[in-house]
């Protein structure tokens, strides 16, 4: 487990969980040793508020308003990643909008058209081109077969965890 020791002039440890981050506040004549026997005997405790303060943060990102800078910004991804991962599994679509939807992040229709939904804009890059692959993906797999999600894997080694994360924010 990683923590950032602060020391000072107090009489005890405290251990504390703020933006990812465990801080242990910590008296100065302390050892490091102890410190950190400390955190483990509260490993499970700190790894609970981790979480916490991941959902909290998470929650935030969600509800957030798009700016048309992050509207532009998704553009770009969107365009860049539909030519990446149309190249790569071989398929393109004739059409990519982007527009907001409400129930779900993307979509893909018998005539080869992709919709991209709006909301991603406040989404890390890697999520927002695990979208685009997945809808591309539809191209060749109008399901969600075990070749489906084959032929996503093959684009992209860690999209379960985008897949997780996504599935943590309402549309
Ligand atoms: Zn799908």
């Amino acid at each position: 487990m990683e923590y950032k020791v602060i020391r000072s002039n107090i009489k005890n440890i405290y251990i504390q969980v703020k933006d990812g981050e465990v801080i242990v506040k910590a008296p100065k004549k302390v050892s490091e040793k102890y410190i950190k026997e400390v955190v483990e005997k509260k490993e499970k405790w700190i790894k609970k508020k981790l979480e916490e303060d991941e959902q909290i943060r998470l929650e935030k990102t969600c509800e957030k308003p798009i700016t048309k800078q992050e509207a532009i910004e998704l553009k770009q991804i969107v365009l860049e990643s539909t030519n990446k991962y149309g190249k790569s599994v071989g398929e393109f679509p004739n059409k990519v909008t982007i527009k907001n939807m409400k129930y779900a992040w993307g979509s893909c229709t018998g005539k080869r058209n992709i919709a991209i939904n709006m909301k991603l804009a406040r989404m890390k890059k890697e999520i927002i081109e695990y979208v685009v692959l997945h809808e591309i993906c539809h191209l060749k797999h109008m399901d969600h077969s075990k070749d489906f999600w084959e032929l996503v894997e093959q684009n992209m080694k860690d999209y379960k965890k985008y897949r997780k994360e996504l599935k943590k924010c309402h549309t």
